[in-house]
């Protein structure tokens, strides 16, 4: 119980304590101001040593204290007379006795102080012993009170540090409270919010029921539209299926039928070409040559060509001028000078065409040097799309018709070249950087031992896509040309260009393929050289050439007529030309000539030439040209009627030549 009273108690107790103690001693009155005051100070000295509570206690104790004299006490009587208030005078030497007595009132006064001394210092020595009790009492209290100082200090500390502790704990708390204060806030935010999207999620929530009610009602009537639909899809699928199937029969029929038409109006055709006058050119005398027209009028297309030749060498007897002799063609189609290049193209597209499903198709232009065969098979200079060639042309009928097939499940791949022929050695048109314009030699071989397909040694073959790829390869055989030719010789004209395109078709779906080349031959000029030319060196070049283009172009007619006539022995290997296209020629193989004549007066005799050459070339188509007629009007109607089905993605071509073939097949019978 005493160890848990508040240090403030237990203090006011201890000082209780010590005021009894002092309190007890008899006091003791002061003697003298000095002693006080050494007392006094002496207190003060150990109060500082000790400390302020126990130096009250010391200071007390002193207090008390005898006073000790600082000076003698003199009794009355003792001291020497003093005369008039000065001290009395020193005895004579020689008053002994007044100085004895002096001596011994002195001695007297000395023992009177000894005593009173001695007793004093008992006194003291007792006031000393007492003071010492009392400091040992004192050290004691001191001692217990320094140890309950310590304590209370301790438990003070100990109170601090828990005060310390609480009023952190207290900050914590206020912290955490506040904290928690923010809290409870944002979550009565967040508790608000939360109604809040509580509130609209359950509005959306009943709209979602409302709509999904909708939708599923919406749904139940889809699924029955979706499973009726899927009846009719299967039922479509299967009709497509089999129209696809129809669609293959009637394209491969298309295909047999198309070939049957082609081989009817004449595997070997022979179109001729007259080119306009030029400017600058000598207007040729009228009635030259004429275009008479076919038995239905102007409106058939023309096929007949008189060429009227006055012979000055023929004289009459009378002298009267000789009537012009009158040499008439027939050919399987005749362009006059006014003819435009699309309407030439618009006669060979169905030919170009059979090379598409698979038949070989070689196209010729001959004439002499400026009668326009290359004008024909490249086009007029400029690149104005009008003027456009056969080549160009041609190409992109190709593209286009085989995108449509594509529709149909064939793939289509086509690779370029283009080579020529001078004096019997084959050079690449298509040759790049180095062999540019050089000529390098090319050879004609089989592209592999016991193949019959034939490739050019050292010439590019080029895949082509786009009629933009077709273009830059005949502006780079323009620019090879134009390297080779030399001021004394216009090579180009001595010299035979054949741009070959070998067509790959497929049919993955099927196993099918087909492949064929196409072959476009600009021939060299087929002038006779005039036998009156003086032969220098320059012309004996010249002679060489002329006889290598004429042995060639003979050796063409040749082929060509052995082919017509089907003889056993074809002469391919008599020149290079006939010998790298003869798989162009034989068989199954479409062949047309343009031959191209000049209007003008001075190229009569060559143009003569050119007409019979071609002449002889042609064969009368099989087909009577009444027939023909009565077919493309019919062939139109059907024409018309397939076109008109829905559904139906076959092109204006397709649904022609399946026509005309249906019409040859009801022909026959
Ligand atoms: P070839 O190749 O037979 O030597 P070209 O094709 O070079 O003859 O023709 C000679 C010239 O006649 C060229 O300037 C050409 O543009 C022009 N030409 C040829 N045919 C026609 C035509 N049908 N219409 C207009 N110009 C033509
Ligand atoms: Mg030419």
């Amino acid at each position: 119980m005493e160890d848990g009273l508040e240090p403030e108690k237990k203090r006011t107790r201890v000082l209780g304590a010590t005021t009894k103690i002092t309190t007890s001693r008899p006091r003791v009155p002061p003697l003298t101001a000095v002693p006080q005051t050494q007392s006094q100070t002496t207190a003060q000295k150990v109060s500082k040593k000790i400390g302020p509570r126990c130096s009250t206690t010391i200071a007390t104790v002193l207090k008390n204290q005898k006073p000790v004299p600082a000076v003698p006490v003199q009794k009355p009587g003792t001291v020497p007379p003093m005369v008039g208030g000065k001290k009395p005078s020193k005895r004579p030497a020689w008053d002994l006795k007044g100085q004895l007595c002096d001596v011994n009132a002195e001695l007297k006064r000395c023992r009177e102080r000894t005593q009173t001394l001695g007793q004093e210092n008992q006194q003291l020595q007792d006031q000393l012993r007492d003071a010492q009790e009392q400091t040992k009492a004192l050290g004691t209290e001191c001692r217990t009170l320094e140890g309950q100082l310590a304590t209370v200090q301790a438990e003070a500390e100990q109170g601090q540090q828990e005060l310390k502790k609480l009023r952190a704990r207290i900050v914590e708390l206020e912290e955490r409270l506040s904290t928690q204060e923010d809290l409870v806030q944002e979550l009565q935010k967040k508790q608000v919010e939360l109604q809040e999207e509580r509130r609209g999620l359950t509005s959306q929530l009943e709209e979602k029921e409302r709509r999904l009610q909708t939708s599923e009602a919406a749904l139940s009537s889809s699924q029955a539209e979706v499973a009726s639909l899927r009846q009719e899809t299967a039922a479509q699928a299967a009709l497509l299926t089999e129209r696809e199937e129809r669609l293959h029969g009637l394209e491969m029929e298309r295909r047999r039928l198309h070939n049957q038409l082609q081989e009817l109006k004449g595997n070997i055709r022979v179109f001729c070409r007259v080119r306009p006058v030029l400017p600058g050119e000598p207007t040729p005398p009228p009635g030259l040559f004429l275009f008479p027209s076919g038995p239905g009028g102007p409106s058939d297309p023309t096929t007949r060509l008189s060429l009227s030749r006055s012979d000055e060498r023929r004289g009459t007897l009378s002298g009267a001028p000789v009537p012009p002799t009158r040499h008439d063609f027939s050919f399987d189609r005749v362009f006059p000078p006014g003819s435009q290049q699309d309407e030439v193209f618009e006669e060979i597209a169905m030919l170009v065409q059979s090379a598409l499903d698979g038949y070989p198709v070689c196209i010729f232009a001959y004439g002499q040097t400026g009668s326009g065969k290359t004008f024909t098979m490249e086009g007029g200079p400029g690149g104005d799309p009008q003027l456009e060639g056969l080549i160009p042309r041609a190409l992109r009928h190709l593209f286009s018709v085989a995108q449509e097939l594509s529709g149909q499940g064939w793939t289509y791949s086509f690779v370029a070249s283009y080579v020529e022929i001078y004096n019997e050695t084959v050079r690449d048109l298509l040759a790049t950087g180095t062999r540019k314009g050089q000529g390098s030699e090319c050879e004609i071989r089989h592209a592999r031992p016991g193949s019959e397909e034939l490739t050019v040694t050292n010439a590019r073959y080029v895949p082509v896509s786009c009629e933009k790829e077709v273009e830059a390869l005949l502006h780079l055989a323009r620019q090879n040309r134009a390297v080779a030719r030399t001021a004394q010789n216009e090579r180009s004209s001595r010299s035979h260009s054949v741009f070959q395109l070998q067509i790959t078709g497929e049919h993955s779906s099927r196993g099918l393929q087909c492949g064929a080349p196409l072959s476009l031959v600009d021939l060299a000029g087929s002038e006779r050289l005039d036998p009156g030319l003086a032969f220098g060196p320059g012309e004996r070049e010249r002679l060489r050439e002329t006889q290598a283009i004429n042995s060639s172009l003979s050796t063409l007619g040749l082929v060509i007529m052995a082919l017509s006539n089907k003889e056993s022995h074809v002469p391919y290997r008599n020149s290079k030309l006939t010998y790298l296209l003869q798989n162009s020629l034989g068989g199954s193989a479409k062949m047309l000539m343009f031959v191209n004549i000049s209007p003008l007066e001075e190229n009569v005799s060559e143009s003569l030439n050119s007409l019979r050459f071609a002449s002889k070339v042609r064969l009368p188509p099989v087909i009577p040209r009444p027939c023909q007629y009565l077919w493309v009007v019919v062939g139109f109607s059907i024409r018309t009627h397939l076109s008109s089905r829905p559904g139906s993605t076959l092109s204006r071509k397709v649904l022609d030549s399946q026509a005309s073939g249906a019409l040859l097949t009801w022909f026959h019978f």
